[in-house]
């Protein structure tokens, strides 16, 4: 395995894999790799010749309150489990490889980012469609790897890919959780002792909005007066948002039916947790 610092060291070797005939699959992340990011890295083995692993924090997509500076890292861990994995190359540029200068063209994302963390975190896709855009260009890859636990990611990268024409497969990975149900995520490690054990309501309540579904509720309010209810009841984290949208397209609904999607940010001492699953609601014969 490789790492790579440099922009146009990255670029010209996937130009050469290109030239050569060879798939590239890309796993753009922020690094403090889990077994989240190691299942994307591991359908990337299967479907391409060549993998490519970013790790980069990019300050583009963190607002001025966030945890820009406290996100993990570290880049020694990172690369001996990328490289187990069988990765080939780990690009890992600076931020100022990546920002020299304050760019003189970024991307603004105009559909589905006045809901959720698009919402609660303003600029947030910007951000991510702007470093993404940068990504590609430089890995050039056939097909990029996202999890669904971000799925509002998911959603909106269809949307870059699509308006802009980026020659891209977008491969979507399911959540990898632990074996309590709480999403995997580098962010787990700033949560207290007692915060981690009361985290797993995020996931338990996700799986009681499914059963009620299952049951025939429709309404997705009371759905969702009933999570925030178990939340606050079993965590002390507070709520940023619960919300019940269509799915992928991220409408509000005033009844549950079709491709739906339940996500949920939460708040603790130092570290905000998302959730969702996406549900399959059968229409009423
Ligand atoms: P991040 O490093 O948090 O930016 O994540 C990089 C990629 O890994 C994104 O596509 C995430 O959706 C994905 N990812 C993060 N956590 C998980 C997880 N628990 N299961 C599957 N994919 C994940």
């Amino acid at each position: 395995m490789r790492t790579i610092t440099d922009i146009r060291e990255m670029q010209s070797i996937a130009i050469q894999l290109k030239r050569e005939g060879k798939t590239i699959g890309f796993v753009p992340t922020m690094g403090y790799l889990h077994e989240g990011h190691l299942s994307l890295l591991s359908a990337a083995r299967k479907e391409n010749d060549v993998t490519v692993v970013s790790i980069f924090v990019n300050p583009l997509q963190f607002g001025p309150k966030e945890d820009l500076a406290t996100y993990p890292r570290d880049f020694e861990r990172d690369s001996s489990l990328a490289e187990k994995e069988g990765n080939d190359y780990i690009f890992f540029p600076s931020a100022d490889e990546m920002y020299p200068v304050t760019p003189s063209v970024t991307a603004k994302v105009q559909d589905r980012t006045d809901v959720l963390c698009g919402k609660s975190r303003p600029g947030h896709f910007d951000g991510v469609a702007t470093v993404l855009i940068k990504l590609f260009n430089i890995v050039q890859p056939d097909k990029v790897y996202f999890g669904m636990k971000d799925a509002q990611q998911v959603a909106v990268v269809d949307g870059l890919v699509r308006d802009f024409n980026i020659p891209v497969e977008i491969v979507p990975v399911q959540t990898v959780r632990e074996e309590d149900g709480l999403a995997k995520s580098s962010r787990n490690v700033h949560l207290l002792p007692a915060e981690r054990d009361q985290a797993t309501a995020l996931h338990q309540s996700l799986k009681m909005a499914e059963s009620a579904i299952d049951e025939g509720e429709q309404d997705p309010q009371k759905i969702l007066a009933r999570m925030k209810e178990f939340i606050k009841k079993n965590t002390s984290g507070e709520i940023d948002y619960i919300e019940i949208l269509s799915y992928p397209n991220l409408k509000q609904i005033s009844r549950l039916e079709g491709k739906i999607i339940i996500a949920m940010a939460v708040k603790f001492s130092k570290a905000r947790l998302i959730d969702n699953a996406i549900i399959s609601v059968k229409k009423e014969s």
